[in-house]
């Protein structure tokens, strides 16, 4: 166990057991250097304590790269809340989990993740103020997708000569709560929109509100493109699928696109310019965190675009070393989180 602590990097591993509800959770707070440790709780089964041990300390890590880059000053957190087989009372539950986060007294904020609801962190903010992303404070996803916007601009800017989307060519696979909406104001920007969705339904309903072009889920790879927006799941891009692409930029809301750190080379190679997901997709942690700081909702999404600003130096600092974007988003992520190795 300390071994793979240590391979993460980990502040801490907590394990909290409440026999009267069923809750079996673990809190995985990576670094706190920033200030308190800010993530989702997902609520899922895991096949074993181990499986779910890794995920919550990868998914705690990538939080704080992602803070990192987002200039807050919250440092990575996750809960991985081991869904039981049948569970009694699920609010009693996610009360028992609002107890262990109070009893860490602010060391880790909470938030809505896979499996969880506003409604799920109702129940926890009865018991710790530790929570965000509450019934009160909505929806994250139209603020991802308005960062995810800010940064289609910056690569157009940066690979295709001009940041006006009036015409180009963005195909977006998923069609849920944030390509839904960067569908929407993609359209409003004049782009020629095409989507893809495993429910067609969901793609039907966009297309006849704002226009563009389905595409049929297996075809979205080799589609030509300006512009792939990946918002569905994460591992799309590998070496199969990025030798189909048949556009000059991958910039979409999916977390952990790459399905293995060659993917960013092979994009490179392939002369397609990559948005590291971790800094596009921010705009949902910075309405999460910003809410909570009770930040006015003007200056919340001034922040969410400044995405394209952070954007804009990836790409030139890329350009400029012949790297990938996503090793440069990386070394300024540790330059923040880890000054002292400098
Ligand atoms: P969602 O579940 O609402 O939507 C995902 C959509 O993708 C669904 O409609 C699903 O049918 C579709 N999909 C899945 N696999 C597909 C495939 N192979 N081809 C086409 N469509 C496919 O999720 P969401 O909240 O919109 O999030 C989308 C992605 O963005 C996820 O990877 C999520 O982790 C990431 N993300 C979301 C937020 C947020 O604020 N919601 C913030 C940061 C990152």
């Amino acid at each position: 166990m300390f071994a793979a602590m240590r391979s993460f990097g980990m502040e801490a591993v907590h394990l909290f057991s409440d026999a009267a509800t069923g809750l079996e959770a673990i809190i995985a707070i990576h670094n706190t250097r920033l200030g308190p440790a800010l993530g989702g709780c997902r609520y899922q089964p895991y096949g074993s304590l181990d499986l779910a041990l890794a995920d919550a300390m990868r998914l705690a890590r990538g939080m704080s790269y992602k803070a990192a880059l987002a200039g807050l000053p919250h440092g990575g957190g996750k809960t991985v809340i081991l869904r039981p087989p049948h569970v009694d009372d699920r609010a009693a539950l996610f009360e028992a989990y609002g107890r262990a986060i109070e009893s860490l007294r602010g060391r880790y904020i909470t938030a809505m993740d896979s499996g969880t609801s506003n409604q799920d962190m109702d129940c926890i903010a009865q018991h710790t103020g530790h929570v965000t992303s509450t019934t009160a404070a909505g929806d994250p996803s139209p603020h991802t997708a308005l960062g995810v916007l800010a940064g289609i601009r910056a690569a157009a800017r940066a690979q295709l000569g001009s940041d006006s989307l009036d015409g180009v060519r963005i195909c977006v696979q998923g069609a849920g709560n944030v390509g839904s909406a960067l569908v929407a104001m993609l359209a409003a920007e004049g782009a020629d929109v095409l989507v893809a969705d495993l429910d067609t339904g969901k793609v039907h309903l966009l297309v006849d509100e704002y226009g563009g072009q389905p595409v049929a889920p297996d075809a979205v790879f080799e589609t030509p493109c300006d512009i792939f927006a990946p918002c569905g799941l994460g591992g799309v891009l590998n070496h199969d699928s990025i030798m189909q692409l048949r556009c000059a930029v991958v910039a979409g809301a999916a977390n952990n696109q790459l399905a293995d750190p060659e993917a960013a080379n092979a994009l490179d190679a392939r002369g397609i310019l990559y948005a590291p997901d971790y800094v596009i997709n921010a705009g949902g942690l910075l309405h999460v965190a910003l809410t909570h700081q009770q930040t006015s909702p003007g200056e919340i999404a001034e922040r969410v675009k400044g995405i394209g600003q952070r954007l804009d130096m990836i790409f030139a600092d890329s350009q400029a070393e012949s790297r990938s974007p996503s090793v440069i988003a990386d070394r300024q992520a540790e330059a923040i989180l880890y000054p002292e190795q400098g």
